[in-house]
């Protein structure tokens, strides 16, 4: 079960973190990853350890807000690889601002990388993937989204950004089920990455979020990244227009 042998994958912001991990563990299953981010040569060293444990992978520029990057990543993935059959849009930012004090480019800058960026990358995969009537599309949103109950002081416009890609990722998958893509989001509660990590959360606010979280944990990458190799596999043929939360339990709480 889960293998992706033959299967090509990009990876969005893949130099590090979730990315990073997702890279890893769909290479593992078979799959060859173009592992892409603002600074390709930042994703040498996850290449180089795919290609060092016999799987296959390439780095590519590529900026998700500029819908030029998007067109020449793509074009460079596919004149290497030959097509595209999964694309996880994990790419994000989060910058910490309250909303009384956010700008009109504060509010653009997040948007058009967690939002916009998610959106030109999912057309740009799916004009790919039609040709083949299969594709897989995860698009990483967060358990702040709304609807569930968890808004973020100072994150107006991130949880504006991901609880948009879950209202859009349902769209596209009603238009391109016809296509054979699959479209999924994951929203993750919180994990152990450098974006956490560079929040600087302080250790009662850590402590309260986590009496919260039913396992009394924070989350690692690779435990997102189990439900990424789910949803791109064979096996998740009959899901389309989920949200997966990973999240320790924190919603059910
Ligand atoms: P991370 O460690 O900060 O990694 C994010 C990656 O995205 C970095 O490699 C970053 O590259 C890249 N990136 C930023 N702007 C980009 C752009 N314009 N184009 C392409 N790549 C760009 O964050 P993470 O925690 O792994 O987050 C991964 C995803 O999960 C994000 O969408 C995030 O919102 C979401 N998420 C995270 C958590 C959590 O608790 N960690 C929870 C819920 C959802 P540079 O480092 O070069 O800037």
């Amino acid at each position: 079960m889960f293998d992706l042998t033959g299967k090509i994958a990009l990876i969005t912001g893949g130099r590090r973190g979730m990315g990073k991990s997702h890279a890893l563990f769909l290479a593992r299953q078979g799959a060859k990853i173009a592992v892409t981010d603002i600074n390709a040569d930042e994703c040498l060293p996850v290449v180089e350890e795919i290609n060092a444990a016999g799987g296959e992978a390439m780095c590519v520029t590529l900026d998700v807000s500029r819908k030029t990057d998007v067109d020449t990543a793509f074009d460079a993935v596919i004149k290497k690889f030959g097509r595209l059959d999964i694309l996880v849009n994990n790419a994000g930012i989060y910058v910490s601002k309250p909303a009384i004090e956010l700008t009109e480019e504060d509010w653009d800058k997040m948007l058009s990388i967690n939002l916009r960026g998610q959106f030109l990358c999912a057309q740009r995969a799916a004009k790919e993937m039609a040709k083949n009537n299969w594709g897989r599309i995860i698009n990483i949103s967060s358990v702040a989204s709304g609807q569930v109950g968890v808004g973020i002081a100072g994150g107006a416009h991130y949880t504006a950004s991901k609880g948009g890609v879950i209202g859009m990722s349902e769209t596209l998958a009603i238009e391109w089920a016809p296509l054979g893509i699959n479209v999924n989001v994951i929203a993750p509660g919180a994990i152990d990455t450098p974006m956490v990590q560079a929040a600087q959360m302080p250790k009662d606010a850590m402590d309260t979020m986590l009496a919260r979280v039913p396992l009394k944990k924070i989350g690692k990458p690779e435990e997102v990244s189990a439900a990424v190799v789910f949803l791109a596999s064979d096996e998740a043929s009959y899901i389309t227009g989920a949200t997966f939360y990973v999240d320790g339990g924190w919603l059910a709480a």
